[in-house]
C-alpha cells in the first residue's frame, strides 16, 4: 500500500469507481482480499466495458451503412497481450496508472499477469495480428476468423540447451477478453457421402461437429473503431453418451466430446512447411467452414440476395491454409442457395483474395487426393469441376502441355495429390505477394503458368507492422523524445516519422535517443540476468537475431561467425575489439532436427563463451528461452544491431526487419524479403548489406556450387567449422555437430559457405561504424525517420483499395 494515495483527477476517479465495482460485483472480491490477478481482471474488465461501447457503436454503423465488410482468414494470430494495447489505444492508459497506484498496483506489474496469446508461429500469425489492429485503426469494418487454440503454440524451455516443448496453458486463468456466442454456431460434416437430391446432389456427412464463436474485440487506434476476432472452438453433438456411460464405459462415452476437442487443442508447430497430417486438414477445413457459413448467413440475412455477396463481403485468405473456402463457397452457392455452376463461380472469385507466403517448392500445401476425397467428397467433386474448367481455359490459350500440367488442381506426378496454392490462385480475383521481390519471383517461378494464364491477378502488396504495438507501446521512451523533436503527428501517421531526416545529425536529438537506448538495453540485461544467469554489458552492441529457427535463415552462419570472432578475440587480445552481445531467440518446429541442433549449439558456444576469462567482456552469447511477442516487445527496443541474414531469394518478406529499424537498430542483412525496400528507403549508408543475390543464387545453383572448396579456402571459416565439428563445444559429447558442419560440406543447400566471407567483412564494418558514435546515431535516426512507410496502416491501405474495393 502507498504511503500517500496521489489524489485522482475526475477521470481517473470514475475508472477507480469502475474497477472496484467490476472487483466486488463481477469478480467476487473485496478490496481486502483480491489478489494481483483479481485486480488484474478487474482491470481487463473495466476497460472491457468502455470497448464494448465503441464495439457496439462500430457495429450498428456498419449496419446502417450496408457497405462492404473485410473477413480476413487465418489459421493463425500471434495476438500476444492485449490490455497495454487496448487501454493505450483507448486513451486510457493514465487514468489507469492513476487508478490503480491509489490501491497500491503497478499497471506494469499487473500487466504481466496476462497471458501471451500464442495463437501463431511467426511472422505469418503477426502479420494477422498487426492486419486486425490496423483495420480498426483505419475504421474498417472487419472480422478476423481463426481457431480458438487451448493450447496454441508450444511454450519452450530450454533444458542443458536442448529445446523442449510444454503445452501453453494461456486459458487457465480463464480469458477476461472474451465472449463466447453460443447462438453463432454451425455445424461442420466429414466425410460421408454425395447422393442425388432434385436436380442437385446432397451431401450427407458422416460426422458432425459443432462450431462455436468466441469473439475478441479489437480496438483501433484513438478507439476509433472496434472490430472483432472471432475464433472458432469445437464441441460435439452428443457431448456424453449416457447409455454408454450408464453402461460403465465412461471414456468410450465421452468419445465424440475428446474428437471435437483435438480439433481446437494445438497449433500445429510448423512454420514454412506444411503438416501433412489429417488432423490439420481437419483443422482447415473446421474454421473455413465455419467462417464462411457465418459470413454468408450474414449476408443473406441483411441483404436478401446471395448473389450480391461481393458487394458486402472481402475474404482475404492468408496463405493456402484456407484454400478450401474456394470449394466451399461454391458448394454453399450450389447446393444451399441453388445459383448455377458458372454464376457461383463468378460470385466466388470477385469474393475471395488470396495472400502466398513462401515460395518453397516442398512448402505449398497439397493433401493426398484419397484423403480429401474421404474427408470432404462433395468438395473434391467441385474441385474437379473447377480444375475442368480451368484447364479449358488454358487450352483456349494455347498453353502447352508442360504448362497445362503445372496449372491443374491436381498433381499427377505420382501419388495423386490436390494443390491448396492452385485452388486458391483459381478461385480468387487477387493473388498477391508480400515484398516486391517476393511477387517478382512468385511470377517467375512457382506461379509462372499461372501468372501467363491469368495476368492480371498476381500484385504486390508488402507487409508492414503497427506502429502503435512496435513503437508507441514498446518504447515510450523514444516515443517521448520524438515528441519532443517532431510534435506528436507521427502517433497518427507514421509517415510523418521523415520529418527527423532534417535533424539526423543533431548531436543533443542523437545523444537523447543514445540515452533512451541504452536505459531499454539496462532494463532488458536485468530481464536476461534473471532468465538466463547471464551478466550483459549495457555498453556493449547489442546484437539480436530473433525469429523462427530455420536453416533457410541461417542462425547458424551467425553462430559460425560468432565462433570465427571467438577465436581471433583469443588470438589477438590486443586488438581494439568492439564488445558484442549475441542474442538469439526462437521456437524450432518439433519435428526439425537440424533447427533443434542449431539451438543445442547456440547454448553450447553461449556456455563456453561466456565462461572464458581470456574474452572478458568482450563477447557474450545469449539464447532467450521462449521467444514470443512479449519477449520481442522488450527486446527490440533494446537492440543495436538486427540480424536479417537469410539466403536471399528464400524469406518473403520478414516484418521483425521493419520493428527492429523502426526503433532505431542497424540492419545487417541480405538482399532478400523486405530487406530491399527497407535498404531503398532508410538509404544505403545506413544499412549494411552483403551476400549474394537472389539472382547470384540461383545461377550459383545452376553453375555447379563447391562449398567444400570455400570452406577450404577460407581460414577463418574453416577453424570455425572443424572447431564446431571436432567438439570444442561439445565436449561431453564430441560427435554431436559432426553431421550439421559436414552437411556444410557436401551440399550447403542454404549457402553458407558462399555468403561467409561477406558477412563476416560486413560485421567488421559494423564495427567500425560503432567506433564512430555520432555516425551511428545518425543512421539509427535515419532508419526511425525512413520506415513509416513500413506500418500496416500504408499496407491495410493498398488492400483495401486495391484489393477489397473498401475506402
Ligand atoms: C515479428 C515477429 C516474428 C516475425 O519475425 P521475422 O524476423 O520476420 O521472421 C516472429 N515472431 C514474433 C513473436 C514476432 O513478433
Amino acid at each position: 500500500m502507498p504511503l500517500v494515495p496521489a489524489p485522482l483527477d475526475p477521470q481517473a476517479r470514475l475508472i477507480d469507481q469502475h474497477i472496484v465495482d467490476v472487483l466486488n460485483h463481477r469478480v467476487g472480491k473485496d478490496e481486502r482480499a483480491a489478489k494481483p490477478h483479481d485486480w488484474f481482471t478487474a482491470t481487463v474488465l473495466a476497460l472491457r466495458d468502455k470497448v464494448i461501447d465503441r464495439w457496439m457503436e462500430s457495429t450498428r454503423r456498419t449496419y446502417e451503412a450496408r457497405g462492404k465488410r473485410v473477413y480476413y482468414l487465418s489459421l493463425e494470430f500471434l495476438i500476444g497481450r492485449l490490455l497495454r494495447d487496448a487501454l493505450s489505444n483507448m486513451g486510457l492508459t493514465r487514468e489507469m496508472e492513476a487508478a490503480l497506484r491509489s490501491h497500491g498496483f503497478d499497471l506494469a506489474e499487473l500487466e504481466k499477469l496476462e497471458p501471451d496469446a500464442a495463437l501463431g508461429n511467426g511472422g505469418l500469425g503477426r502479420l494477422a495480428a498487426c492486419f486486425m489492429e490496423s483495420l480498426a485503426s483505419l475504421d474498417i469494418p472487419a472480422y478476423g476468423y481463426g481457431i480458438r487454440y487451448k493450447n496454441g503454440m508450444f511454450r519452450q524451455a530450454i533444458d542443458d540447451g536442448w529445446q523442449r516443448e510444454l503445452p501453453e496453458t494461456w486459458l487457465a486463468h480463464g480469458n477476461p477478453w472474451e465472449f463466447e456466442r453460443r447462438e453463432s454456431s454451425y455445424l461442420i460434416g466429414f466425410g460421408g457421402e454425395v447422393r442425388p437430391s432434385g436436380d442437385g446432389v446432397e451431401w450427407q456427412p458422416a460426422e458432425r461437429v459443432e462450431a462455436i464463436a468466441v469473439d475478441t474485440p479489437v480496438v483501433g487506434w484513438r478507439g476509433k473503431r472496434v472490430n472483432t476476432l472471432r475464433l472458432w472452438t469445437a464441441q460435439a453433438l452428443d457431448p456424453i453418451r449416457l447409455d454408454a456411460f450408464n453402461a460403465g464405459d465412461h471414456l468410450g462415452a465421452l468419445k465424440e466430446e475428446v474428437r471435437a476437442d483435438t480439433l481446437v487443442r494445438v497449433l500445429y508447430p510448423a512454420d514454412s512447411s506444411p503438416a501433412g497430417q489429417e488432423l490439420r486438414l481437419r483443422q482447415e477445413y473446421f474454421f473455413t467452414s465455419a467462417s464462411i457459413q457465418d459470413i454468408v448467413r450474414r449476408h443473406v440475412q441483411y441483404e436478401g440476395d446471395v448473389r450480391t455477396l461481393p458487394d458486402h463481403a472481402a475474404i482475404q485468405l492468408n496463405d493456402t491454409h484456407p484454400a478450401v473456402a474456394v470449394a466451399e463457397l461454391m458448394r454453399l452457392l450450389v447446393d444451399v442457395h441453388g445459383l448455377e455452376f458458372d454464376e457461383a463461380w463468378g460470385v466466388t472469385k470477385r469474393t475471395l483474395g488470396y495472400t502466398n507466403h513462401t515460395l518453397l517448392p516442398e512448402a505449398l500445401e497439397s493433401w493426398p487426393l484419397p484423403l480429401f476425397e474421404r474427408l470432404l467428397p462433395r468438395h473434391m467433386q467441385i474441385v474437379y469441376a473447377i480444375n475442368s474448367r480451368v484447364l479449358r481455359e488454358a487450352h483456349k490459350a494455347g498453353l502447352d502441355g508442360g504448362a497445362i500440367a503445372a496449372i491443374s488442381l491436381i498433381d499427377e506426378n505420382g501419388e495423386r495429390r490436390v494443390r491448396m496454392a492452385n485452388l486458391a490462385f483459381s478461385g480468387s480475383h487477387s493473388v498477391n505477394g508480400v515484398a516486391a521481390l517476393h511477387t517478382d519471383l512468385m511470377k517467375q517461378t512457382v506461379f509462372a503458368d499461372l501468372h501467363r494464364l491469368y495476368p492480371d491477378r498476381i500484385n504486390n502488396k508488402t507487409n508492414g507492422v503497427t506502429p502503435r504495438r512496435w513503437l508507441q507501446q514498446c518504447n515510450p521512451g523514444l516515443v517521448a523524445t520524438l515528441k519532443d523533436a517532431i510534435g506528436d503527428a507521427f502517433l497518427d501517421d507514421a509517415g510523418k516519422l521523415a520529418d527527423l531526416n532534417a535533424m539526423a545529425d543533431d548531436p543533443v536529438l542523437g545523444e537523447r535517443i543514445a540515452e533512451v537506448k541504452r536505459a531499454n538495453k539496462v532494463a532488458l540485461a536485468a530481464h536476461l540476468k534473471d532468465l538466463t544467469g547471464v551478466r550483459l554489458n549495457p555498453d556493449a552492441l547489442f546484437d539480436v537475431q530473433i525469429k523462427r529457427i530455420h536453416e533457410y535463415k541461417r542462425q547458424l552462419l551467425n553462430l559460425i561467425e560468432t565462433v570465427a570472432l571467438y577465436d581471433q578475440i583469443r588470438s589477438h587480445p590486443e586488438r581494439d575489439w568492439v564488445p558484442r552481445v549475441k542474442i538469439f531467440g526462437g521456437k524450432a518446429a518439433s519435428s526439425y532436427h537440424n533447427a533443434k541442433l542449431i539451438i543445442k549449439l547456440a547454448n553450447d558456444i553461449a556456455r563456453r563463451v561466456n565462461s572464458d576469462p581470456s574474452v572478458g567482456g568482450l563477447l557474450k552469447v545469449v539464447f532467450v528461452p521462449n521467444y514470443n511477442v512479449s519477449l520481442a516487445e522488450r527486446i527490440i527496443p533494446a537492440a543495436d544491431l538486427s540480424e536479417q541474414i537469410s539466403t536471399a531469394g528464400l524469406e518473403a518478406s520478414g516484418t521483425g526487419n521493419m520493428k527492429f529499424a523502426l526503433n532505431g537498430a542497424l540492419t545487417i542483412g541480405t538482399l532478400d524479403g523486405a530487406n530491399i525496400e527497407i535498404k531503398d528507403h532508410v538509404g544505403d549508408e545506413n544499412i549494411v548489406i552483403f551476400g549474394l543475390t537472389a539472382e547470384e543464387v540461383a545461377a550459383t545453383r545452376t553453375a555447379g556450387y563447391n562449398p567444400r572448396a570455400i570452406i577450404e579456402g577460407n581460414r577463418e571459416l574453416h577453424q570455425a567449422v572443424q572447431a564446431i565439428a571436432s567438439g570444442v563445444f561439445s565436449p561431453d559429447d564430441p560427435q554431436r555437430y559432426a553431421g550439421l558442419m559436414g552437411g556444410l560440406y557436401d551440399s550447403d543447400w542454404f549457402m553458407l559457405a558462399a555468403d561467409f566471407e561477406s558477412y563476416a567483412n560486413a560485421q567488421r564494418e559494423v564495427d567500425r561504424r560503432w567506433e564512430n558514435p555520432a555516425g551511428w546515431r545518425t543512421a539509427a535516426i535515419k532508419n526511425i525517420a525512413n520506415v513509416g512507410w513500413f506500418s500496416s496502416d500504408r499496407t491495410i491501405g493498398e488492400y483495401a483499395r486495391e484489393i477489397w474495393g473498401v475506402l
